[in-house]
């Protein structure tokens, strides 16, 4: 059997650096149809992203992606009131077989000229849904962007790729709001999933960032950007932040609330519903900013200013278990 590790199994390996500033690195990601300034993107979930957070998303050089649980008038005013100076516009779908309603009214849109994005957000995105979706974004002349997840093993992110995705989403149970991996015992660890999947094209790395050294580690083993679901939780730029809130909601995409708010299935729930403080850390922006320290950091401690450098210098090293415990503040009181 082989073996395969999460971001908690490994370290990033200090090298010599020549690095005077954190300000010498740049994380600027050439994707194709996209270019970020920074390699984070807001997750594809109604308690995460809706237009604020990604205009917000866009605004500090990443992208955010509108979730999928919408009817179709709400998707046409979306896509009405979104102006070019908010970036680009990249709007999850379901399966063809789920969602076309709403995809026909993309496809048109994109057709009359607006320079679009669409995310086919499937669980199980080695699929033969998958596939018709792609499918049909070809055989109806898409030419936008498409991002196609999730996926975690090279053959499923080739597959994608060999079917007209431009850029793969790999992750298939490390959400923090995901209980996938308990209730079928499916998944694979997240790191090795992310360096399998990357030997097959340009990808993101979705789900499982529980500290900004899991970003690095997610970049140093080849993704080219990281998704984010969770540390954004409660944030300002969440669909549902108001001044007065003290908590709000944050769900999994599969779980029975947010199944159910779409009219949908709410049985085989793979998704846990949880109520959060407002603000845990701090508004959206002082996250990503935090994170991009974080980024920029490990990369001057590979001694690498851009993060193809990162990406081919960067040496990771497989700690035990029991490394958490050096890892993690542990002065005792
Ligand atoms: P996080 O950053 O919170 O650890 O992970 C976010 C990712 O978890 C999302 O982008 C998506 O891929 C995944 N996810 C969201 N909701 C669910 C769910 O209900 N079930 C599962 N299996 N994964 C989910």
């Amino acid at each position: 059997m082989k073996k395969a590790y999460g971001y908690d199994d490994v370290l990033i390996v200090p090298q010599f650096s020549d690095i005077k500033s954190r300000g010498e690195c740049s994380t600027r990601t050439r994707l194709p149809k996209l270019d970020l300034k920074i390699p984070v993107i807001a997750a594809n979930m109604d308690t995460i992203c809706s237009v604020k957070m990604a205009r917000k998303m866009h605004e500090l050089g990443g992208l955010g992606i509108i979730h999928r649980y919408m009817k179709v008038t709400q998707t046409h005013n979306i896509m009405e009131d979104w102006d070019e100076a908010d970036g680009k516009l990249v709007l999850s779908v379901g399966s063809i077989h789920q969602d076309q309603r709403r995809i026909d009214v993309i496809l048109k849109k994109a057709h009359a000229g607006a320079d679009l994005g669409i995310c086919i957000d499937i669980a199980h995105g080695d699929s033969q849904h998958m596939l018709d979706t792609l499918n049909y974004l070809r055989d109806n002349n898409f030419s936008g962007l498409i991002i196609a997840g999730n996926v975690c093993t090279y053959y499923g992110a080739m597959r994608l790729f060999d079917n007209g995705a431009d850029i793969v989403k790999v992750g298939v149970g490390p959400g923090s709001a995901c209980t996938t991996r308990i209730k079928t015992g499916c998944g694979f660890p997240q790191l090795c999933a992310v360096e399998d999947c990357a030997k097959a094209g340009p990808i993101i790395a979705d789900g499982g960032i529980r500290y900004y050294g899991d970003a690095a580690k997610a970049l140093a083993v080849g993704a080219d950007a990281v998704m984010l679901g969770g540390m954004l939780a409660g944030t300002d730029c969440t669909p549902e932040w108001k001044d007065t809130s003290s908590k709000l909601e944050f769900r999994g995409m599969a779980s029975r609330a947010a199944r159910k708010s779409c009219g949908g299935d709410a049985k085989n729930a793979e998704g846990v519903s949880v109520m959060l403080p407002a603000l845990p850390e701090g508004s959206t922006e002082e996250i990503i900013d935090e994170l991009m320290e974080g980024i920029k950091s490990a990369m001057s401690y590979s001694g690498c200013r851009t993060l193809k450098e990162f990406r081919l210098k960067s040496q990771i090293i497989l700690t035990t278990s029991s490394i958490m415990k050096e890892n993690s503040p542990h002065i005792i009181t």
